[in-house]
Formats: C-alpha cells, structure tokens, sequence
C-alpha cells in the first residue's frame, strides 16, 4: 500500500476510535491545507476534545508517546510504525520569549484554530461526515492563494517571530502571495526573527533553499525585509552590486536539483565569498556534510568553467570525484548547459570507466615491495605516476618505476 494510503487509513482509524469513545476528533492544520490543494500530506495531526490522559488510556501506554504531552501532543503509534500526533484542543498561553507559549489551556476546536498560525492551516476536517469545518476564513485564502495571519498580524508574529519566516516559506512553497498586512507586519517586525534558534531558522531556509521556486523565495525574503537579518553578508554585498543579485536569482531559478548543498553553493558561487558557505552552514546547523559538499563545488566550479585549457590530471580528479553529479548540476545552473566548459567536462565524463578512471599503474604496495619507505614524498610520488600516467606518458609498471627510481635519484641528489 503507498506510504500516504497508510498514514491516512490510519488517521482515520485513530479519528473513529476518538468518536466512538464518545470524544470530538478532526483532522486539523497542514494536511487539511494539503488535501485540498489537492497535495499528498506529509503527515496527519488529529486534534480532539480529549485530554491527553484520555488518549493514553484510549490506545493504551504501549501504543502511545508522552512527548508533548505538557502541550497536549500524544503521539500514537500504528501497527505498521504509523505515527500520528494527536492534540488535545488548546489555547496557547501567554509568549513572554517570542517563541513558545507559557502554557497551555484545553478548550474548543473554535478556539483551537485561533491559537495557530495563517488560515490556511487553521482548518479542520471531519472524517466520518467528509466536511470541511473553517472558524477562520481559510478555504477562502485557499481559493485567492493568500497567506493571511489568523487574527492581528503583528500580535501573532510577537508571540513567535519563525511565524514571519513560515509566512515566506509558504508563499513560495505553494506559489501564494501574502495578504499585505501580514506582510507589512513582517516589514516592521524582520529584526526580531533572531529569537528564534539556528535550529528552527535552519529548518525553515532548508525547504526554502531545497524548493524549485526558491528564486521567489529570495525575492520574498528582500521584500519582507528578512534577508538583511537571516543573511546579511550577501544582502549587503547585493545590495552594492544588484547585477550579481540579478544574476544569482537567474541561477536559482535555472538549478533543477533538491540538494541543499548545491542550493547554497549556487546561492554563494556569483559572489565568490568561498569564506560564507561554512559561515551560513555553521550559523544554520547545517550538516558537515553539506557545508563541505558546498564549499567543495564552489572552490571546483572554475574547474569545469575552464576544463578546456587547465590539465587533464587535475579534472579528472574533480571529475571521477563522488560530487560530481552535484558539480555539474551547479555548472548547468551558473554557467548554462551550452558553456564549452560545461559541454567539454560533459564529453569527458561519458568515456568508458576505464578511460576515465584508468586502475593505477602503481599502489602504495607496490612502493613499499620496490624498497621506498613510507614517510613525506610517499604520497608525493604516486601523485606524480599517476599524472604521468593520466597524461599518457607512462604506459606500464615497469616506466612507472623507472619514473620513481629517478625521481628518488634526484631527490637523494637535492638534499
Ligand atoms: P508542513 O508540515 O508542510 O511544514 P504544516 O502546516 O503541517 O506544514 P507543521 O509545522 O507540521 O506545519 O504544523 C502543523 C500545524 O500546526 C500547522 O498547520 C498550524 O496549524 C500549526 N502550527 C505549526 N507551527 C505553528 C506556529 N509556529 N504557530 C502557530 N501555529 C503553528
Ligand atoms: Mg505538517
């Protein structure tokens, strides 16, 4: 069965058992967003009028999380790893830190909807009748494409400041405008999203970055006035040179891939600020990985920028590398599928394995059986076998190690 099927038949499981035991139970916020947008959910909430004691008791302490249960949440577990989170109906307390309530009341699913975020996620579905239940105007917002805040903008956003970020994710995630007092409440409040942690920013510009429309999305950061705040070393450096800000949209739009290192690589390669990709990752918790993925193919673009004239041995050794994949597509991207660079790297890497990547003439083992001791130059003198024999020059062992011989012959001499 497909893994959405499954999430749903169990949703609906969870939501029946709720009202048979005689308690409300809705579908609540993103997956009804979803669904008529006609989108598969990522996930299932149920929200319900029982309290979280009651859920437990309900599916039993073994089918059942406590995780969230000082705001309502308890997660219950399917029979086939399913996991659906299921809320009491709540009204959030006080937000005293601009990120998470002080506490929480259970009450309505009127008042539930309130509490969250725009009206697009404000909405319920009931299962068993197959209505829509909006308290908020948010079918209305699906139709026009608005991200609207549910009550006052500015109220909302003070209460937790990555709701302004949120406002921009889903306005390009789903190609939507936000309604324009939501988005000047963004303007005036953008210099206060820094309450919020790396983590949670992190999270919202990696499915920024990692979306096909995120050149709309930088395009909403700079009018919402988040940019300067999120990334201010490129915000400054584009507002002095709008051509390379022009040129980097460009190059968004053009990236067809779903790495996130390669989006930040391609957000980072117009202005040549190597220095920023581990900056920007590190701020954002970024894995090692991808920081070192990125700044990888930044440093390597002018390789295939170039592959024409620079030596062979050097782009082979970019070419047969594990990121080329991700390499080529920030070529296609910044330089364009037609570059000759491009076209010439292409050309390359469609020769046989072995002409590629030909097995080496000599190993360290073979270095080691022909009496060189392991120690500095080691690693130096199969560097230069294996250019010599990447440029041709060397057709079998036996050269090789003549090369050797001659090479430890005038190092002996030099010193
Ligand atoms: P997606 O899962 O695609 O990011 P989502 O809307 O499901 O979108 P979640 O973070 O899964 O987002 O949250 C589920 C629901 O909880 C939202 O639809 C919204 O109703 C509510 N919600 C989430 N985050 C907030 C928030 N910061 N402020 C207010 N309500 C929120
Ligand atoms: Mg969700």
């Amino acid at each position: 069965m497909a893994q959405g099927t499954r999430e749903r038949d169990f949703a609906l499981q969870v939501a029946t058992r709720l009202r048979e035991a005689g308690y409300q139970a809705l579908w609540a916020g993103g997956c009804v967003r979803d669904q008529l947008l006609g989108l598969i959910p990522q996930d299932y909430d149920v929200a319900t009028s029982a309290r979280p004691e009651q859920v437990r008791d309900l599916f039993g302490h073994r089918r059942t999380l406590a995780i969230g249960a000082a705001f309502g949440v308890i997660v219950v577990l399917g029979r086939q790893s399913q996991q659906i989170e299921v809320a009491t109906f709540r009204s959030d307390g006080a937000y005293l830190d601009g990120r998470h309530p002080t506490g929480v009341t259970y009450t309505t699913a009127e008042a539930d909807a309130q509490r969250r975020d725009f009206t697009i996620n404000g909405l319920f579905f009931d299962p068993a009748e197959e209505t829509v239940i909006d308290y908020v105007g948010g079918q209305q917002d699906l139709k026009q494409g608005l991200i609207r805040a549910i009550g006052e903008p500015s109220a909302r956003f003070s209460e937790d400041k990555l709701r302004m970020l949120r406002a921009v994710r889903f306005a390009t995630t789903f190609d939507f405008q936000i309604d324009p007092p939501t988005l000047a409440a963004v303007q005036s409040m953008a210099a206060e999203v820094h309450v919020v942690s790396a983590e949670r920013i992190g999270g919202e510009l990696r499915r920024l970055l990692v979306h096909p429309a995120r050149k709309r999305g930088l395009e909403l950061l700079l009018e919402s006035g988040l940019l300067a705040q999120l990334l201010p070393e490129l915000a400054a450096l584009w507002q002095q040179q709008p051509a390379c800000w022009q040129q980097t949209l460009q190059h968004l739009d053009q990236l067809n891939s779903d790495s996130l290192a390669v989006a930040l690589a391609t957000l980072i390669a117009d202005s040549r600020q190597l220095a920023l990709v581990s900056e920007i990752g590190r701020s954002y918790r970024f894995t090692n990985k991808e920081i070192e993925r990125a700044s990888w193919l930044v440093l390597k673009l002018p390789d295939i920028e170039q592959s024409e004239t620079i030596p062979w041995p050097k782009l082979q050794r970019v070419l047969v590398h594990e990121g080329v994949g991700d390499l080529m597509d920030l070529a296609d991207a910044v330089l364009g599928n037609a570059h000759r660079g491009v076209c010439h790297a292409r050309r390359r890497l469609a020769l046989s394995p072995e002409e590629l990547d030909p097995a080496p003439l000599l190993t360290g083992q073979d270095l080691i059986a022909h009496g060189v001791r392991p120690g500095p130059g080691f690693a130096q003198i199969l560097e230069i076998v294996r250019d010599q024999q990447l440029l041709g020059t060397l057709g079998n062992r036996q050269e090789a190690l003549l090369l050797v011989d001659q090479w430890l012959e005038r190092n002996r001499g030099g010193s």
